[in-house]
């Protein structure tokens, strides 16, 4: 971290899959600067539309059991039979540098970084919460469809698993209805930046601005 830099946060988000957490990130992230997003380890197979080291690390299971065995993981879950996990190599550095870093991951994996308030002891910085609803389960159905990424059965599980997740909104400190995409991406993008303006995050830059008034002595 330069030295005056206050440390980024980490903003989590979580929803059912399909209701449209990779189009926010990726719309958010072109609305504010200084915003990274968390790219996962998964051992799931990629879809075709998928790069490795971009969309996730996609890793054999072997090599996920052994990073969980190293502890590398800040979280991790099983999510419709494969497993996903956040690295700590993956934020902690951006977090330094001053960025905020953005993850897009499932309840479960949000509850165990949420475990410790808000703050997450290994990263030293604030954690937020952002649960991402679909507008009904009718659009749900659509989207998820209209993706056309998953087979029907994947489709079924994806469904199945959306009426659990729903039922834990109520544990994140947000709440954004995804119906049009662009509002939505300007709420996300504006949670972000009231996180920025708090005076606590704001306190080395309040100390310079407030140095420089005193250095230059009465103003005549
Ligand atoms: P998730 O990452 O939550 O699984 P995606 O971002 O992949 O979801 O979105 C699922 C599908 O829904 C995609 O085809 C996407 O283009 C579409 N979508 C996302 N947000 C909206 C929206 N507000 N209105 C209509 N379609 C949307
Ligand atoms: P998908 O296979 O559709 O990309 O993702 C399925 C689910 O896994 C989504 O709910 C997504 O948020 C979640 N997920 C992605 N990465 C992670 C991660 O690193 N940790 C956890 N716990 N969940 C993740």
């Amino acid at each position: 971290m330069t030295a005056g830099t206050a440390r980024g946060e980490l903003f989590i988000l979580s929803a059912p899959s399909g209701a449209g957490k990779t189009t926010l990130v990726h719309r958010a992230m072109e609305l504010v600067a200084g915003v990274e997003f968390s790219i996962s380890h998964t051992t799931r197979p990629p879809r075709e539309n998928e790069e490795d080291g971009v969309d996730y690390h996609f890793v054999a299971l072997e090599t996920f059991e052994s990073m969980v065995a190293e502890d590398r993981f800040l979280e991790w879950a099983e999510v419709h039979g494969n497993r996903y996990g956040t690295s700590v190599d993956e934020v902690l550095p951006r977090i330094e540098r001053g960025m905020d870093v953005l993850l897009d991951i499932d309840v479960q994996g949000a509850a165990q970084v949420m475990a410790s308030g808000g703050v997450v002891g290994r990263l030293g910085t604030a954690v937020h919460s952002v649960f991402v609803m679909p507008p009904s389960p009718e659009a749900l159905v659509a989207r998820l469809r209209g993706r056309d990424l998953d087979e029907a059965p994947a489709i079924r599980q994806r469904l199945q698993g959306a009426l659990d997740e729903l039922g834990r909104v109520r544990d994140y400190d947000y709440v954004i209805v995804n119906d049009r995409a662009e509002v939505a991406s300007e709420t996300l993008a504006a949670i972000i930046l009231e996180k920025r303006q708090r005076r606590e995050r704001m306190r080395e830059r309040v100390r310079r601005v407030l140095a420089d008034f005193h250095a230059h002595g009465p103003f005549s």
